[in-house]
């Protein structure tokens, strides 16, 4: 979003020039710059009417100072959005909402089907399963702990989704200690909180992912203790997850702590080996890929406390043997691992990650990505190259720009291009989206 920002900014101080103040405020920088594809601008606006006003009169000035920016012409289209509505146009889409939908789309395939049992889980997992067939009655409140990727959120979406799926008409949330915090903050400070109690106050299930980040300020914690209080009173279901016990949580208070401890507590532990193993062969088999056993084995014996780093290894893995048709040495095996569990790098570092990896997927060098050569395989390489990191990294067209010494419009330019390319072309595609797959994580 920041690099087409950067492009919408210049394209409204040209337009501002065009027609007049009130013109331009009124119906020009309501104008929400959503996404660009297929050479076209898309824009969310809060009416239908408005949407056919900007559209007949002022469509010509915007596009053309589009291409002013860019250099070359493009389409723009509008769409209406409800969001954009309630608040009558004013650019402030629900975001604390959008972010609880994240969570739940991202998190729709966690199941029990899905999640491999092993001594470190065991009884996690099986008051998990209790929880969700007899919800409120078994295992209440239930507080699951464990340190950060070991699947907490995974049986919590499990959780979630065999609830909703027995129960429909149940109101059954799923919120983050962060999300809920927010909620309250935002309502206490417009002296609100109507709304807030309504809706907790009255689920039928309530889920809270990472309650450490519920620490802060003592009226958030009374207020939690107070839902927590009122829905255990009614026999509602709580479940609470968080990456260290209770008693290690500092900031909390007394009262929320015991009230935290008296719930089951159910600890997951780094998983053994053969869980280690299980999880890596189930995740190939999502993917539809197979690993010689040599390098399950090895991932295995190097990735011993984290689950997620597990996954985000072998998706890198199956990334690269898209990539490379299917070629790969335990050498860049052990490349990944160190990757994956080394948590930060620097975005130079990943730019040059990025380009060594396009490189090779296109048999071309990694100084030939970088310099201005014009050989036609080459500039495609560059370009992939250069959308590869305008999709991986919060980097400016700008500052893209400053790796290859080319100007924004030109990266602009590039990462059009290799749209097209992939869009006629499989195999390109099949290396960009692997290099995504395989860059994604690394930079946050
Ligand atoms: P946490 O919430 O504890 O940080 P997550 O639930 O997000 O961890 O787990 C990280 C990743 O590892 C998820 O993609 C999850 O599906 C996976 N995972 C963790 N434990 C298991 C398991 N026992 N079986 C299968 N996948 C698992
Ligand atoms: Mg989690």
């Amino acid at each position: 979003m920041n690099t087409m920002g950067d492009v919408w900014k210049e394209v409204l101080s040209l337009c501002s020039k065009k027609v007049s103040e009130p013109i331009y405020k009124m119906w020009i920088a309501p104008l929400e710059l959503t996404k660009f594809e297929n050479n076209t601008f898309i824009f969310l606006i809060g009416s239908e009417f408005k949407k056919s006003i900007i559209m007949d009169q002022f469509s010509s000035v915007i596009k053309e100072s589009f291409q002013e920016v860019m250099g070359f012409p493009v389409e723009i289209d509008i769409l209406v959005s409800d969001a954009a509505k309630e608040n009558g146009g004013v650019q402030e889409p629900a975001v604390k909402e959008e972010a609880k939908e994240d969570i739940k789309e991202g998190t729709a395939h966690y199941s029990f089907g899905n999640f491999i049992v092993g001594k470190s889980n065991n009884f996690a997992y099986n008051v998990s399963l209790g929880v969700a067939d007899h919800p409120g009655t078994l295992y209440n409140p239930l507080l699951i702990y464990g340190r950060s990727g070991l699947g907490k959120t995974h049986l919590m979406c499990a959780i979630y989704n065999r609830l909703k799926e027995k129960y429909p008409d149940k109101l059954i949330i799923y919120t983050t200690g962060e999300n809920f915090t927010n909620e309250l903050v935002r309502g206490l400070k417009n002296q609100n909180t109507f709304a807030f109690h309504e809706k907790y106050r009255n689920v039928d299930a309530l889920l809270v992912d990472d309650i450490q980040f519920i620490q802060r300020g003592e009226s958030v914690q009374e207020e939690f203790f107070h839902t927590f209080n009122a829905l255990e009173q009614a026999g509602k279901q709580i479940v609470l997850t968080s990456d260290v016990p209770p008693r290690e949580m500092e900031v909390l208070n007394e009262r929320l702590r015991t009230r935290f401890e008296m719930g089951i507590l159910a600890d997951i532990q780094p998983p053994d080996i053969d869980t280690r193993k299980a999880i890596i062969l189930r995740k190939c088999e999502q993917l539809d890929i197979r690993l010689p056993e040599n390098i399950v084995e090895l991932i295995a014996q190097k990735i011993k406390n984290n689950v997620r780093q597990i996954e985000g290894t072998v998706n890198k893995i199956s990334a690269m043997m898209t990539a490379y048709s299917n070629n790969i040495t335990l050498e860049e095996v052990q490349r990944v691992i160190k990757d994956v569990t080394t948590d930060y790098q620097p975005i130079g570092v990943v730019v040059d990650k990025i380009i060594e990896f396009i490189a090779k997927a296109f048999g071309v060098t990694d100084n030939d990505i970088r310099s201005n050569k014009r050989h036609a395989n080459v500039v495609l390489a560059r370009q992939v190259t250069m959308y590869v990191i305008n999709e991986v990294t919060n980097l400016t067209l700008q500052e893209i720009g400053s790796y290859f010494n080319q100007t924004h419009t030109t990266v602009l330019y590039g990462i059009n291009q290799a749209k097209k390319k992939m869009d006629s072309g499989p195999q390109v595609k099949a290396v960009a989206v692997s290099a995504i797959n395989e860059f994604q994580n690394v930079t946050n």
